[in-house]
C-alpha cells in the first residue's frame, strides 16, 4: 500500500465516532455536509466543543484551529465576553421581528470603525449582503451590470457563483442561471481592462472585489490597483462595493479600507461582525442605502425603492454578540494580536521551506497567511531561488493539483492541525506562541511526507 493511502486508514480507523456519524449523515443530510468546503476524505470532521485557539472532535482529537469557523472567531472560540453577551439576553427572547434597542446600538458600533459606513443594513450571511448591494448598486446606478473579478468568492448566489473557481466562465453551480447579462467577469491587475469593460459596456454600473485579493488574498492584488478601480468607476459614475466579508473587522478595525485608504460607496460585512452567530451587513453612502427608505407615497414606494426583508435580520443575541465583539475590536488589540502571530507563522513556515529546499512560500496579509507550492517543473528548474517563484497569477495561485491540497489537509489534520481552505487559513487574537511551535512541527512533517510523496518538488 503506498504511503497515502496508508495514512487514509489510518485517518479513517482513529476516528470511529466520525465514521459512525458519517453514515448516518449520508442518509440525512442533502450532500452528506452542511458546507462543500467541509467535504473531506476519507471522513469529514465532527466537532463537538472549541476554547480559544483549539477545538476537538467527536473522536478526542485535538486541533489547533486555523477555520476558525470560516475567519469569524477573530477572538477564537467561546470567548467569555461574547458567551456573557448572547446569555445576558436570551431570557428576554431570541426574536421579535421587530426591531429593537441592541439593533440600533450594532449599526453605530459598525458606523464608530467603519469610515464609510453612513447607513448600516443588516442581513443573515455574507451571500445575503452581497445579493443585497448588487441590487442597491443596480437600482442606484440604473445600470443592470456588475463588473466582476476571476477568482473573487461572494457567496454562493447565482450572480456571484459563476467565476469564482477555475474554469472561471463555466457556470458556478448546475442549477443556477449563468449571470451572462447581468455580470461583465475579467481578470484583476490591468487598470486597462477596467477602462475597456466600461467603454464597452454601457450597462455597465457598479463593480465588485475581494479588497484582500480573491479568496482572502491567495491571489494578492498588485499594488495600486484598488486605488486605480476606485478612480475608474469613480469616473464611470459606477458604485464600488467592497466585499469584506474576510477583511471586515480583520485586516484593520475598520476593514481593508481603512488599512488601504481607498473609500468604497458599498461595503458587504458579515463573519466577525457577529462574533460568531450568524449575520452580515451592507453600508455605505447614504443616497444609496436610503433607497430602502418609505417615503409614504405610494408610487415611489411601490415602484421606485429597494425591497429588502429577512425574518432574523439583527436577532437580538446577534446583536447582543455583535457589539461585545465590536467593543473588543474597537481597542485595537485583537487586531493587532493575531496580526503579529500570523506574522510569526509566516516566518516560520517559510523557514521549514527554506530548509528543506522546497519550492514554495508562504506570504498573507494581516492574519491570513497561505502556502503556494510550485509544481511546474519548468518554473522550479528555471528559479535560482525560491523568490524567483513569486507570482500574482489566479491561474497558478488558484491551480495547484487537488491531490497535493487534499494530501496537505490530511497530512495537518493527522496532526492536529485544520486550516480554512486549499493550503491557507486564519489566525485569532488568542492562539499563543505554542500554538504557532506546535503547528510548526506539523507543518514540517507534513512537508517531508509531501516531498516523499513526490508531491512537492525541492529547488536545484
Ligand atoms: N464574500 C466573501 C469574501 C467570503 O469569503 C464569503 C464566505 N467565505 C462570502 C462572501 C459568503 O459569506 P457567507 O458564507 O456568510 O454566505
Amino acid at each position: 500500500m503506498s504511503t497515502a493511502n496508508a495514512l487514509i486508514d489510518t485517518y479513517r480507523q482513529d476516528r470511529p465516532q466520525s465514521v459512525d456519524l458519517l453514515q448516518r449523515a449520508r442518509a440525512a443530510l442533502g450532500g452528506t455536509v452542511g458546507h462543500d468546503l467541509r467535504h473531506f476524505n476519507p471522513v469529514p470532521l465532527y466537532i463537538k466543543r472549541g476554547d480559544k485557539g483549539r477545538k476537538w472532535d467527536v473522536d478526542g482529537h485535538e486541533y489547533i484551529d486555523f477555520l476558525l469557523g470560516n475567519g469569524a472567531l477573530l477572538l477564537g472560540h467561546a470567548h467569555p465576553a461574547i458567551v456573557e453577551a448572547i446569555g445576558a439576553v436570551l431570557a428576554d427572547g431570541t426574536h421579535f421581528g421587530s426591531d429593537h434597542p441592541l439593533h440600533i446600538e450594532w449599526a453605530e458600533r459598525v458606523q464608530a470603525l467603519v469610515p464609510t459606513a453612513q447607513r448600516v443594513r443588516f442581513v443573515n450571511s455574507g451571500t445575503e449582503a452581497t445579493l443585497l448591494a448588487l441590487r442597491l448598486a443596480r437600482a442606484f446606478s440604473g445600470r443592470s451590470q456588475v463588473l466582476r473579478f476571476d477568482g473573487h468568492f461572494h457567496g454562493w448566489h447565482d450572480d456571484v457563483v459563476t467565476g469564482f473557481q477555475p474554469p472561471f466562465e463555466a457556470a458556478g453551480s448546475l442549477g443556477a442561471a449563468h449571470p451572462k447579462d447581468r455580470m461583465v467577469a475579467i481578470a484583476d491587475g490591468d487598470l486597462n481592462q477596467i477602462e475597456d469593460a466600461f467603454k464597452q459596456n454601457p450597462d455597465l454600473g457598479a463593480a465588485i472585489i475581494e479588497p484582500s485579493g480573491a479568496s482572502w488574498g491567495r491571489v494578492p492584488l498588485a499594488a495600486d490597483f484598488l486605488q486605480g478601480l476606485r478612480d475608474i468607476t469613480a469616473r464611470h459614475q459606477a458604485v464600488l462595493i467592497f466585499d469584506e466579508v474576510v477583511t471586515g473587522f480583520r485586516f484593520a478595525p475598520g476593514g481593508a479600507q481603512q488599512l488601504y485608504k481607498i473609500d468604497p460607496d458599498l461595503s458587504c460585512f458579515a463573519k466577525i461582525l457577529t462574533g460568531g452567530m450568524p449575520g452580515g451587513a451592507v453600508t455605505g453612502r447614504a443616497d444609496i442605502m436610503d433607497l430602502m427608505n418609505m417615503s409614504g407615497d405610494p408610487q415611489r414606494d411601490r415602484f421606485q425603492r429597494v425591497t429588502h426583508l429577512g425574518t432574523f435580520n439583527a436577532a437580538p443575541p446577534c446583536a447582543a454578540a455583535g457589539i461585545a465583539l465590536l467593543d473588543l475590536v474597537g481597542t485595537g488589540q485583537p487586531t493587532a494580536q493575531a496580526d503579529a502571530l500570523a506574522t510569526q507563522l509566516r516566518a516560520a513556515w517559510d523557514k521549514v521551506l527554506e530548509q528543506y529546499g522546497i519550492a514554495g512560500y508562504v506570504y498573507g496579509a494581516s492574519s491570513t497567511f497561505h502556502v503556494y507550492f510550485e509544481t511546474d517543473p519548468d518554473r522550479v528548474q528555471k528559479a535560482s531561488s525560491r523568490s524567483d517563484l513569486h507570482t500574482l497569477e489566479a491561474g497558478r495561485l488558484k491551480g495547484m493539483p487537488g491531490a497535493l491540497i487534499d494530501a496537505y489537509q490530511r497530512h495537518l489534520r493527522h496532526r492536529g492541525v485544520d486550516i480554512m481552505s486549499s493550503t491557507g487559513g486564519v489566525l485569532s487574537s488568542v492562539h499563543t506562541e505554542i500554538d504557532i511551535a506546535e503547528a510548526t512541527q506539523a507543518f514540517e512533517q507534513t512537508v517531508v511526507a509531501l516531498r516523499d510523496e513526490d508531491l512537492v518538488i525541492t529547488l536545484g
